[in-house]
């Protein structure tokens, strides 16, 4: 089983033909409502894959807390071990104008509260795989995937947004995964070297922990149980890359669950990164498990695998 501990929020979205200055009031174009949060679109992400998900968070008592997980509950993903207190559900405003550009403010809210003690120990064995991201407070992530370690589970962090990693968090993972911004970051915290291989094989040797840095359309470098990954994302037309690197971290962390090859599973993360870059938004654009197995074969073909250097 796939558990994923982490955000869970509503995306209020206003298109505007420009962003508005300070102190001004602009008429915008239109409206939406999405659900979003790396949590969340991780946990889909897992679960369109064809991985059984369990996700852990925590929602406000208000009318945003059902939005924000309707296409979770739709999708089968368990949802019982949210916790739903009095603090607003966690929000995203986003203005977007003509030219794409945003302003964006994030309200974390509920999310500030998430709790890793609401991970069931029953679910937290040998055969789980527990995906964090740093959008929760970070002793929360630190903590669950302490505990996760200690019970014999496997653990993924997509370290997004990016922050400096506590020794106690880096320790207690197998995988991470980052793309190539999050990379220099962690790369000079850690004084391991900025280029995406050169990082990748430096903190799988250093650390003993897998290493996945995604490339945008350029596709992915990896170091993982010895040896070194990198290949291109399949060809798409894309129109919208929000929520590309949630849909490749899910499809990862399925294929990781149901102990797929390396190779495999960076293939359907590609596939599945790709496939989310051809629709707009972040959850409506998640793939599913027939259309990811579709394109990762030929991806597994364009890997290219190399020794540990
Ligand atoms: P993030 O969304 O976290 O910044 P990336 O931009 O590296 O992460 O994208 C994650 C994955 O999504 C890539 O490895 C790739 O599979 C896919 N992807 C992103 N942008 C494109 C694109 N323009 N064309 C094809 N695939 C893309």
């Amino acid at each position: 089983m796939v558990i994923v501990f982490g955000s869970a929020n509503l995306d209020l979205v206003a298109r505007v033909a420009r962003l508005p200055r300070p102190g001004e009031t602009l008429s915008g174009l239109d409206f939406a409502m999405l659900p979003g949060g790396k949590g969340a679109n991780q946990a889909l992400a897992a679960r369109r894959s064809g991985a059984e998900v369990m996700f852990v968070g925590a929602v406000g008592d208000d009318p945003f807390a059902a939005m924000a997980l309707a296409g979770l509950a739709a999708a089968g993903v368990g949802l019982a071990a949210v916790r739903r207190i009095a603090v607003p559900t966690g929000v995203a405003l986003i203005h977007v104008d003509a030219t794409g550009e945003n302003c964006i403010t994030v309200v974390p809210g509920a999310n500030a509260h998430a709790d890793p003690e609401a991970i069931p120990d029953a679910v937290l064995g040998p055969d789980a795989t527990l995906v964090l991201q740093l959008e929760v407070p970070l002793p929360a992530v630190e903590a669950a995937a302490v505990r996760a370690r200690r019970r014999g589970a496997r653990v993924i962090l997509n370290a997004a947004p990016v922050q400096a990693l506590p020794a106690g968090l880096l320790a207690a993972i197998d995988v991470l995964v980052v793309n190539e911004h999050e990379a220099r970051t962690i790369a000079a915290a850690l004084g391991l070297p900025s280029v995406p291989q050169a990082f990748a094989g430096e903190f799988h040797r250093g650390l003993g922990k897998a290493a996945v840095v995604t490339l945008g359309a350029l596709g992915v470098v990896a170091a993982a149980a010895g040896a070194c990954y990198a290949g291109p994302a399949p060809a798409v037309a894309a129109v919208d890359t929000t929520g590309a690197g949630d849909a490749f971290t899910g499809a990862l962390a399925a294929a990781l669950d149901r102990r797929a090859t390396w190779p495999r599973a960076l293939a359907e993360g590609l596939a599945a990164g790709s496939l989310a870059c051809t629709a707009a938004g972040a959850q409506q654009a998640l793939p599913t498990a027939e259309a990811i197995a579709a394109l990762a074969t030929a991806a597994e073909s364009s890997l290219v695998a190399s020794a540990l250097a």
